[in-house]
């Protein structure tokens, strides 16, 4: 089976606010153009692949609040395929009960954080709370533990390092690190090897192609790319392209005598049973 980890649905501008957009914009790069979402596109898209998580997203610091009834309502209607993700904002007081709505009454099955964006350190005992919630309602959490184009951001609390407390805080929580936690993917490979309840999910690396190769080679060395979940990051790349990336990812050092990640390898990992390793 085919899974997406990792997509997004928003109303623009109505979900994400205009600095947001205005950051995505002045970022190099085709991928941050156009951010915005038509559902029926995003179906299409998710024809690719057999199941795809959809993930809410709330984080008022950089303007980004995607009701989770929205995402609810959208998975809702494509129930066979689609798995909903909410989100909560660590800055809300009620985050906790927030969780429990989306989960109990919502029927959202994940849960999606983003410290960098949410401006709360992944160590903030306002983040810790919703950490131990999902782990009581034993529901994975993707986590963005990266960079980001946004502008008035903290990349010092953005660094995978700082999930390693969490990881042994909550040791039956399901965690995945969004986009190999670039640009610390070293950091997010040595994480996820001692630590067996986190994974990475490979998103939206692919357009940066030294980095990507890079990332898979060490994650190939580390002998962990088995922990590795596909993931497209829509509408920043689609399924179907990144499926297409990682089967062209040794096209660059063809000729050469640099590593080559095995195409079983690379098959393997399009075909990662991710519900299964995140109890969905
Ligand atoms: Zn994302």
């Amino acid at each position: 089976m085919i899974i997406d980890v990792h997509t997004h649905v928003w109303e623009t501008p109505c979900h994400i606010g205009e600095s947001f957009l205005a950051d995505a914009r002045q970022t190099a790069g085709e991928a941050y153009k156009d951010i915005s979402v038509d559902l029926e596109k995003h179906w299409e898209a998710m024809q690719a692949v057999d199941k795809a998580v959809v993930l809410g997203f709330r984080a008022r610091h950089v303007g980004v609040l995607v009701p989770n009834e929205y995402v609810a309502e959208y998975v809702g209607k494509h129930a066979e395929k689609l798995i909903g993700f909410c989100s909560v904002d660590p800055q809300d007081p009620d985050a906790v009960e927030q969780l429990d709505h989306c989960v109990q009454d919502l029927g959202l099955r994940g849960l999606k954080m983003g410290p960098i964006y949410q401006n709360v350190a992944p160590t903030d005992s306002r983040f810790r709370r919703i950490l131990h919630r999902a782990e009581e309602l034993r529901i994975p959490t993707l986590i963005h533990q990266g960079t980001t184009f946004c502008t008035n951001v903290s990349l010092e609390i953005a660094n995978p390092i700082q999930l390693q407390p969490l990881a042994l805080e909550f040791p039956r929580l399901k965690m995945v690190i969004a986009h190999l936690g670039h640009p610390w993917v070293n950091e997010t490979l040595v994480l996820i090897r001692k630590n067996r309840n986190v994974f990475a999910d490979i998103s939206a690396l692919y357009y940066r192609p030294w980095q990507f190769y890079n990332a898979l080679v060490s994650a190939m060395e580390y002998g962990v790319l088995d922990r590795l979940l596909l993931g497209s990051d829509y509408p920043f790349t689609t399924p179907a392209s990144t499926i297409d990336a990682l089967r062209a990812v040794n096209r660059m050092v063809e000729g050469t005598h640099l590593p080559h990640i095995p195409e079983a390898k690379i098959e393997a990992l399009i075909a990662r049973d991710t519900l299964d390793l995140l109890g969905l």
